[in-house]
């Protein structure tokens, strides 16, 4: 498979440094709030990513950090009168249920900067010993960018070997305050009872150098893939090769890879910007996950996005298409196994792997995937269409979806109603009432619901339209 690699600007051909295991590292979220679906169609790529990777036969190591700490979260503690553990906690909760809601695989580490506070000290005293860092006469630690002249090349900017003699304690700035930046800050007012101790006194780490003792603990010195949205590349990511090559004098990350925003109206999705809708949001207007995660992959990864509730509306008779397609296959495959798949349907999936392979364009995916439908659809239609060779495409579907992960409609839970009137129907068969039992499914027929008996009991589906 192909990625561009933000580094050297060009779309590559990847292939991990240890034979089939993949080392990848996630930027992750910053628990202050509750994370907006921009930041979440940074999260839904890096799970295309992952899960194209184990597609394409990887074993995939995925580390996500929790940024539980930063100056973002110290504020949002203190304006609230609460521990900074009290405050980040329900919202790193909610952000696991929306990563569910997305159907977002799971990482596998979940580390939380605040666990990690002696990484990164053990990685500051390292880069002062090297002489990339130095501690200021208030006692914070600070990056001197100058010591590192490679400083600028994942930006691609050119300082000129310029030392910039300046410094930014605030963890975010632009590229027009180059300025060395803060690794340790020292304890003040504003930090209330955050602080930890180190060689230069109370303090707590700088937000950058959070990724960098993160990752290396977890994946290593040098590692496969780093990503993040578009907006991490400065000063985030670019800082965190000055810390981690400083510190190892290796190379950190292999290939970069970076997602566009999602915009609203030509701009950034952002909270700063006041544009923007939590996940909770979007659902409460009655959309699903499904149809949110479709919307969110809909796009090329490295295309603006723009986000409109129209675009939302659209998804729905879509997928409905999708599904109802799947629905006709299903029935007539039945109990059948997969046979041969019609040459159309072996056309798709070739033309699938193409555009995953290529830099991951999932609407080129998608459309091989709509393609099929549409020629399932015809086939049917016409007669043509067997049970193995239904049950092959059906197979396909399922195969695609380990990758997008929209292709199925969600399992729908009964509602109370529904599961009271089918324990109902349980006792009056247990108690031999036939006539009752049938009363009861007729009601339940009635309600939209199927009720078949199974070796293991009772089971609801909801009727086919
Ligand atoms: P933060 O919690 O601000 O650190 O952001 C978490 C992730 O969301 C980072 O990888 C950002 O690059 C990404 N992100 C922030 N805003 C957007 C947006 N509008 N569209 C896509 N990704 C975003
Ligand atoms: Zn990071």
């Amino acid at each position: 498979m192909r990625l561009f690699n933000t580094m050297t600007r060009r779309v590559e051909e990847f292939a991990p440094a240890g034979g089939r295991r993949v080392g990848l590292y996630t930027c992750g979220p910053t628990v202050y709030n509750y994370a907006h679906i921009g930041n979440f169609r940074t999260y839904v790529f890096e799970d295309v990513l992952r899960r194209h990777l184990r597609y394409s036969g990887y074993d995939v190591f995925q580390v996500m950090n929790i940024t539980d700490v930063d100056d973002k979260t110290i504020r949002g503690s203190r304006n609230a009168g609460i521990p900074l553990k009290d405050y980040t906690k329900p919202f790193t909760d909610a952000f696991f249920s929306d990563l569910k809601t997305l159907g977002i695989e799971p990482a596998e580490v979940y580390p939380a900067a605040t666990d990690h506070v002696e990484d990164m000290i053990s990685m500051i005293l390292k880069l002062i010993e090297k002489k990339h860092a130095y501690v200021s006469s208030d006692g914070c630690v600070y990056y001197d960018v100058g010591s590192f002249p490679a400083y600028g090349k994942l930006a691609h900017l050119d300082f000129n070997g310029l030392r910039s003699g300046s410094r930014v304690a605030h963890d975010e700035y632009d590229k027009e305050n180059l300025a060395d930046f803060a690794l340790w800050k020292a304890w003040d007012e504003e930090d209330g009872d955050v602080a930890w101790d180190s060689p230069w006194g109370r303090g707590r780490p700088g937000w950058h150098i959070e990724c960098s003792a993160m990752s290396i603990r977890h994946l290593g010195e040098t590692f496969d893939i780093h990503t993040g949205g578009v907006d991490n590349i400065f000063p985030h990511h670019e800082n965190e090769i000055a810390q981690s090559e400083g510190a190892t004098g290796r190379q950190f990350v292999r290939y970069w890879v970076h997602s566009e925003h999602l915009q609203v109206e030509g701009r950034k999705m952002a909270k700063s910007f006041g544009n923007f809708y939590t996940l909770r949001e979007v659902l409460e207007k009655g959309y699903s996950g499904r149809e949110v995660r479709y919307v969110l992959i809909s796009g090329h990864y490295r295309q603006k996005l723009n986000f409109t509730f129209a675009a939302l509306d659209a998804a729905r008779p879509t997928l409905a298409r999708l599904d109802e397609c799947r629905a006709r296959l299903a029935a007539l495959a039945g109990a059948s196994k997969p046979g041969d798949a019609p040459g159309w349907a072996r056309a798709g999936d070739a033309a699938f792997g193409a555009a995953m392979d290529d830099d991951l364009n999932v609407p080129e995916a998608l459309a091989a995937v709509f393609g099929v439908v549409h020629e399932a659809n015809r086939a049917i239609d016409s007669g043509a269409m067997g049970a193995g060779a239904a049950s092959a495409v059906e197979a396909l579907f399922d195969k695609w979806d380990t990758v997008l992960n929209v292709l199925r409609a969600p399992e729908v839970e009964p509602p109370a109603e529904v599961l009271e009137l089918a324990e109902q129907r349980a006792a009056a068969r247990a108690a031999k009432m036939w006539d009752e039992a049938d009363r009861l499914r007729a009601k339940l027929t009635g309600l939209g619901w199927e009720i078949r008996d199974t070796a293991e009991g009772a089971k609801l589906k909801p009727r086919q339209q």
